[in-house]
This record gives structure tokens, sequence and C-alpha cells, in this order.
């Protein structure tokens, strides 16, 4: 079955993991004379104008330990042939390189220890027709005329982090006019040396084109960045980004109590392949990677503000499970979040937020799998749009749900955030994720806990629809039913923008 790629993908980055970059303009190899030097030292080179970037890793190998690197990263967005993007050219003299293809695994066996140098060129040639736009152009190099972009674990190469480190790099050949922005260290230029930890290899992304656009937010004590492209000539695209930065990030921030707020950036650059209306994307530690055809709407407006959204729920906070049967928290409550946060900037009418709620639960009635339980998510979620769905909408439906229950319990003193905070709250105080029982414990504070773990084990594990005919919601809704399926309508009583 064809798979269904307009969907977008976050990396899950767990709190704690900060990046550390360093700028410096040392020679990259001035400290790497002894062995305990652990850093991998790359640089590139591209010409502007090839589909092919050089790289020079140079760093520290030792007699009779082999160096291993493995490249590519096959399961984000399918690139199953990823490997043969890279090509190996050079190397110490007397190193021996096995390469298993099958682990897409690099083996340096040295004949002695000290420096050592690998070059490889990794080709970003546009690969297949525009109606794979959205596996190929996010998560493959692109590398064309004027355009250079890629994820870093399409350029680094992962090393092994008990041996070294931190990875250092810098751009030894680009052409002049080209603008950069690397997302490890937007405020560097091309000939800076970086530095990030080993743990980060896969976190960064790197955007270099004649047309790039760059605008920053100074937001409290950082910088926020908004990266697009001059290549849209139908999008204002950096209009379009500027409500996010001045309403949405500073709203959702607020939401969380969050006082963190590292930097971030969005990069929303358009396909090189022109074809249909799509878009696609990755959540990354401090920003968001997003590729699209066609207009700006209210659907990629949903998509960003969900991968913004994610930095709380589905990387601070995430249930512990053995594969995706708590999926409906982390895409649904997330998406539940993120349009709610819509809504009360503004940037969703109080009638959109009720059409989204509609689609959502009109999607979920009528979804064919919608009876599927949810330790059945894991198994079919690439394989079935169906399923893959199921947990966004009916973790979405629940939530709003729940949102409503705790209002009416607490007689509008409590909404869903308060819960949700209490749950960060308890997250803060582990070490690892919280559970489902945890879940259900800071219910308690709301709602009868009995009656939110019969909920959950009924509604979102076992497959039970729940049923509105009997559902209370506040006075800003009113439910109404066709062919059975349930859908609100906004009241008079009160008005939405009182509620959010
Ligand atoms: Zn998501």
């Amino acid at each position: 079955m064809q798979l269904n790629w307009e969907k977008t993908f976050h990396l899950i980055f767990k709190p704690g993991i900060v990046f550390l970059f360093l700028f410096s303009l040392t020679s990259p190899l001035a400290a790497q004379e002894t062995q305990t030097d652990r850093s991998l030292y790359y640089q590139f080179s591209w010409d502007g104008k090839s589909s092919v970037l050089e790289v020079n890793l140079d760093y520290y190998g030792l007699k009779n330990t082999p160096t291993h690197f493995f490249y590519g990263m096959p399961e984000m967005g399918n690139q199953v042939n990823i490997f043969h993007s890279l090509k190996i050219t050079g190397s110490t003299e007397d190193d021996l390189i096995r390469i298993d293809t099958n682990k897409r695994e690099i083996i340096i066996s040295h004949k002695d220890s000290g420096k050592k140098h690998l070059h490889y060129t990794i080709d970003g040639s546009l690969t297949s027709p525009a109606k794979h736009n959205n596996a190929n152009e996010q998560f493959r190099p692109q590398i064309a005329k004027g355009c250079f972009y890629s994820l870093s674990f399409n350029i680094f190469l992962k090393a092994d982090s008990s041996v070294f480190k931190n990875i250092v790099y810098r751009w030894t050949r680009l052409p002049s006019k080209t603008r950069y922005f690397s997302s490890a260290a937007p405020a560097s230029e091309p000939v800076n040396n970086v530095k990030l930890k080993i743990a980060d290899w896969d976190k960064v992304y790197i955007a270099i084109e004649n047309k790039l656009q760059t605008t920053t937010y100074p937001i409290g004590e950082k910088i926020y960045y908004a990266v697009t492209s001059g290549r849209d000539t139908t999008n204002d695209m950096q209009k379009c980004l500027k409500p996010f930065f001045q309403q949405f990030l500073p709203a959702i921030a607020d939401f969380w109590n969050d006082k963190e707020r590292g930097y971030y950036f969005l990069s929303v650059l358009p396909f090189l392949n022109s074809g249909k209306d799509s878009h696609t994307g990755v959540g990354l530690y401090n920003g968001f990677s997003m590729r699209y055809n066609g207009r700006y709407d209210t659907v990629k407006m949903e998509t960003i503000a969900h991968e913004i959204s994610h930095r709380w729920i589905g990387n601070k906070l995430t249930i512990q499970g053995t594969g995706m049967e708590y999926a409906w928290f982390e895409e649904g409550f997330n998406d539940y979040v993120d349009t709610y946060i819509l809504a009360k900037t503004g940037m969703l009418s109080a009638e959109q937020f009720a059409d989204y709620v509609n689609k959502t639960l009109s999607a979920f009635y009528q979804n064919p799998v919608r009876e599927a339980k949810a330790d059945s998510i894991t198994k079919y979620f690439w394989k079935n749009g169906n399923y893959e769905r199921l947990p966004y909408q009916k973790g979405f439906i629940y939530a709003f749900y729940l949102d409503n229950q705790i209002r009416i319990n607490s007689a509008g003193k409590y909404t869903l955030r308060d819960f949700l905070l209490r749950l960060l709250a308890k997250r803060n105080t582990l070490s690892t994720d919280i559970t489902i029982n945890d879940f259900t414990e800071a219910s308690s504070s709301f709602l009868p806990k009995s009656k939110v773990e019969e909920e959950v084990s009924r509604y979102m594990q076992n497959g039970q629809l729940l049923d509105f005919h009997s559902a209370r919601l506040i006075d800003a809704y009113q439910i109404n039913f066709k062919d059975g399926i349930p859908f609100i309508t906004l009241t008079q009583r009160i008005p939405l923008s009182q509620v959010l």
C-alpha cells in the first residue's frame, strides 16, 4: 500500500538535552594532535551548481580498533535507498575500508594511531517526480543549482558516542552570494566553526540559497528565526509566519508557564519540484522545517502550530508505552492544545475552531477503524492511513471532552490546562516519562479518578466510542447529531473568546 506522506514528523528529543554551540576561528585540526581529542571535524564544500556535496572528515583513529561510521536514516521519509547517495572518495593512506551496504556501515581499520581523514561525497540530485516530494524533498539531501537543503543526518556520519563526543563543522567553499542558515547556530557564518554534542548529530537543518529570507524576532532574551524563500512567488511567507512569532509562540509558552524559551526557528521553504498542493515537515529540537507546494492556508498553518506545540506534548511530556498505544495523547492532546492556542490568539476564528472540532468528530466517527484497540496502532500506523489518523482524532476528541468535563466539574475554575500543568509538574519530578497511572492520578484533582480511569480504558485503549448523547458540554457549545455523528455549534450564551 502506498504510504501517506501528507504527514509530518517530529523527532523525540528528551528534556535536558541542550545544544552546545561554540564559535571558534582556530584551525579545526589545531587541537587534534592527541588521542584525547574526541571530536569529528567536518569541512563541507559545494560549488553552488552541482548536485554534489564534498565532505572532508578529520578524526583521531586508533591502531587495532576499527572506526565505525553509519550513513543515513532510511526510516525517516521512507528513504530506503539513502545509502546510495554516499560515495567514499578517499581516506588516510594505509586505512582499510570495508562497507556493509545492508547496515549502511563504513568500517575503517587503521595501521597506526593518529590523525585520520575520510573524504566522501553526497549526491543530492532530485530523484523523483513531484508526487514523491513529501518524502524526498524533506528527507533526502536536496542539492541543485543555487539551492542546498539538508537535515544533518544526511550529511554527517553517525559515530559511536562512546568514542566521539563532539562534532565541529564549517564550510570551506560556498558561492559568495548564497545566503546561509544553519539551525545549529543561526547567527553563524559558513566559515565559522560550529561545535555540537555528538548526541545532537541528527538535529540540525541547513538551508542555503540565493533567495533565502531570514527574519529575526527578539523574544525575551532570545532570537527567533523565520526562514523562507523568495522562490515562492505566490505567498508572502514571511508575512504568513509573523503571527507565529508575535502571537502563537508567546501564547503557547504562557500556556505551559514555560520561561525557558531557548532560540527557535521556523524554516518554511517551497519544494524544488513544483506540483500539487502538499506539504510535509520535520520537528527538530529547536525548530521546525516544512517544505510545501501551493497556497498558504489554514491546513498549513495548523501543521506548523501542531509541530511547534510538540515542544511540550511529545517532547517534554510523553506517556511511557511499549509502542504507539498512547499516541492518542502525544498526537491528539497535542493537536487539541495547538488548535486551542490558534483560537486563543485569534489566528483561527471561533467558527474555524468549531469547524476543526467538527471536522475531527466527523472524520473519527466515520473512520472505518474507529473501534480499533490502541495496541493495534503500532502495527498498522505506517501501512494504513485510517490507523495513522486514529490517534490524532480520538485523542483530540477526548481532550476536548475532558476540557469540558473539568470546566463543568469545577464551575469554570479549572480547565484542561490545569490538568496538563499538573502532569508536567509530575514529569519534572521523575527521571523517566509519565505513566498512564500518572495521567489518571493527575486528573483526580479535577475529576473522579475512577471515572477517568474507566474512560481511558474504554475509549482510548479498548476502542469503544464515546457517546456524546450523554456528554455534557460547557455553555459555549451545543451538541447536535447528523446521521448519528456528533457536531457542535457555538451558542450565544457565552462567546468562545471568553472561554479560551
Ligand atoms: Zn504530531
